[in-house]
């Protein structure tokens, strides 16, 4: 399995494609805001004959969605994710408390995931782990052959997420942390939603927020 990172929008999220030898491939969080971003997804997907199956969102907070529009418009794909988001306020009414507005319609969603669905594609599958706390229907996407698991914004390296925003919970998301992701073999990669990736055991080791209580 390949990852392309881009690291998109003024909050700097970290949106994922990931494809195999067969060319197909699926897209993580979509955070692209311009002609420039959504410009450098569609080149490289060109470049590299990728045949887009899918678009997945950890969560609903708009930094991680602003491309929704764009892969919908371009490749037909609806965003799939957990069926507790929908309650989130849209991307109309997250995104103009940053500054950025919204002058499109929010694309809805294609198809809900739920913990422990097998998400495939290609030679690949994912196994979505539900990891509530920043969000109510956080999601992490987990690839056991390639050791790899996309986090979102539930875990990031040496932190973890806010619990400060709508329908966060500060203990749920250790919880989630600890009882699901922690578990995952020492070995697997980390690629989080902001920030530089990271290993299973690294955060085991040396994330603070996960030492206390
Ligand atoms: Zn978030
Ligand atoms: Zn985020």
């Amino acid at each position: 399995m390949q990852v392309k990172t881009f690291e998109l929008n003024p909050l700097c999220v970290n949106t994922y494609l990931i494809y195999d030898e067969t060319k197909e491939a699926v897209l993580i969080d979509c955070g692209a805001s311009s002609q420039t971003e959504t410009g450098k997804i569609k080149e490289y997907i060109g470049a590299h004959h990728l045949n887009l199956k899918r678009l997945l969102n950890t969560h609903l907070h708009f930094d991680h969605i602003l491309g929704n529009r764009f892969v919908y418009d371009t490749y037909g794909l609806k965003p799939e994710y957990h069926t507790a988001e929908s309650g989130m306020p849209g991307l109309e009414l997250q995104a103009p408390s940053f500054g950025i507005s919204i002058d499109y319609q929010p694309v809805t969603a294609g198809h809900f995931i739920g913990d422990g669905d097998r998400i495939s594609f290609g030679n690949t599958v994912l196994t979505a782990i539900w990891t509530p706390g920043h969000s109510p229907g956080s999601l992490s996407f987990y690839c056991r052959e390639d050791n790899s698991v996309f986090t979102g914004d539930a875990l990031f390296r040496h932190s973890i997420g806010r619990t400060d925003l709508w329908g966060g919970d500060a203990r749920t998301l250790i919880t989630s942390i600890r009882t699901k992701l922690l578990t995952l073999p020492d070995h697997t990669k980390i690629f989080p939603g902001h920030g530089p990736a990271s290993l299973i055991n690294e955060e085991k080791n040396y994330n603070m927020y996960l030492f206390r209580g």
